[in-house]
């Protein structure tokens, strides 16, 4: 009988899993929370280890302890500094770094935002290390995957760096628990680095629908559409209907039927609703880019081949001028 000397394998994992842990970046806005960044704390949960949460910004104390009841998180790290209000990347990714070497963690994590876009490859290169991108799963401690080519071949990635700077697919890990937690508050360190940008305005367009990047519907339209009253005569009585939130094709916002911030593709938002209903849309690879992970995809369009249909869970084939109105109908009633 061969006798084992080493520890056994669940007891190597959680001595592993005690090594790790993971700052996860809690984006804030106005003084509250912003939810969408919760997924840091499901991607870090996934690895294991300890959890800390991180914000910044003026009066700090509310948000911070919003951030404490969230499930999982273990600890808040809060900087209390208006300078980081708006999350210039300028100054608040020497603020992250000088954190992260006080905090000694081995994972850092943010969301796929304009925010973490801007913000993550300068904390790694200050940090000399790899920026690992918009991953949509984690194998380990240090392997993920994540899409390229728009999404048409998907990397398996391993780092050998200490620190991993991990930006995570909002639709491929859920916001954690808002409830239930009860982690403590420390003040972060604050290096008040120069910041050589200014904050002048900003200038955002207001609805009443729900939030494109997170709506559990999502109603976009084309080309197909001509114009922007034509865009909006039909589109928006059939997203009222539904309840969605509205998209564009590129082509539609290039064409200034709908606003730049409605873009859905690879260079728009990616969404991944539980129904996307589009019309006069034609399905280029760059849009199914930022659409084809909807749980239930619906396409109206005249053309039978269109290559919307390939990915389509439903179709219907027809002009949208008479189909589109017709549906919004069927559904008030
Ligand atoms: P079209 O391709 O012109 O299709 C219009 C469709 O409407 C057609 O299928 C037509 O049959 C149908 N139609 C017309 N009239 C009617 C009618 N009366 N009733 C029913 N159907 C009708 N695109 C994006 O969407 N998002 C991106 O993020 C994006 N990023 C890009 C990045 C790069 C680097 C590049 C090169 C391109 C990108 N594109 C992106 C552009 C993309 O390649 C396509 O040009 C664009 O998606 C086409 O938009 P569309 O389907 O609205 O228009």
């Amino acid at each position: 009988l061969k006798r084992s000397t080493g520890p056994t394998p669940v007891a190597s994992l959680s001595a592993l899993a005690r090594l790790l842990s993971s700052l996860a970046i809690l984006e804030q806005k106005d003084g509250k929370l912003n939810h969408g960044s919760l997924g840091a704390v499901t991607a870090a949960q996934k690895l294991g280890g300890s959890i800390i949460g991180f914000v910044a910004g003026g009066n700090i104390k509310a948000v911070a302890e919003e951030a404490a009841k969230v499930s999982g998180i273990e600890k808040i790290i809060a900087v209390d500094n208006a300078a980081y209000d708006k999350g210039l990347p300028e100054n608040y990714a020497p603020l992250l770094v000088e954190n992260i070497k006080k905090g000694g963690y081995t994972h850092i994590i943010a969301g796929h935002t304009a925010f973490g876009k801007s913000l993550m490859p300068r904390v790694a290169a200050l940090l000399d290390v790899q920026q690992i991108s918009d991953i949509t799963a984690i194998e380990d401690e240090k392997t993920f995957v994540r899409p390229v080519y728009a999404g048409n071949a998907i990397a398996t990635v391993e780092s050998s760096d200490d620190i991993k700077i991990i930006t995570i697919r909002g639709t491929a890990f859920a916001a954690a628990e808002a409830e239930g937690g009860s982690a403590s508050i420390e003040d972060g360190v604050d290096p008040k680095a120069e910041c050589p940008t200014e904050w002048v305005s900003e200038n955002l367009a207001k609805s009443d629908r729900p939030d494109l990047a997170t709506a559990g519907k999502v109603v976009s339209g084309g080309r197909g559409l001509k114009s922007k009253e034509d865009f909006d005569r039909v589109m928006l009585p059939l997203a009222d209907a539904l309840g969605a939130a509205v998209g564009a094709s590129r082509a539609a916002v290039d064409s200034g039927y709908a606003d730049n911030s409605l873009q859905v593709g690879q260079t728009g938002k990616v969404v991944a609703p539980q129904l996307y209903l589009c019309a006069g849309i034609s399905g280029a690879i760059q849009h199914l880019a930022g659409m084809k992970d909807s749980k239930v995809i619906a396409a109206i369009n005249k053309d039978a081949d269109a290559p919307i249909f390939q990915v389509a869970d439903i179709g219907l084939v027809g002009d949208l001028f008479d189909k589109v109105p017709e549906l919004t109908e069927k559904l008030k009633q």
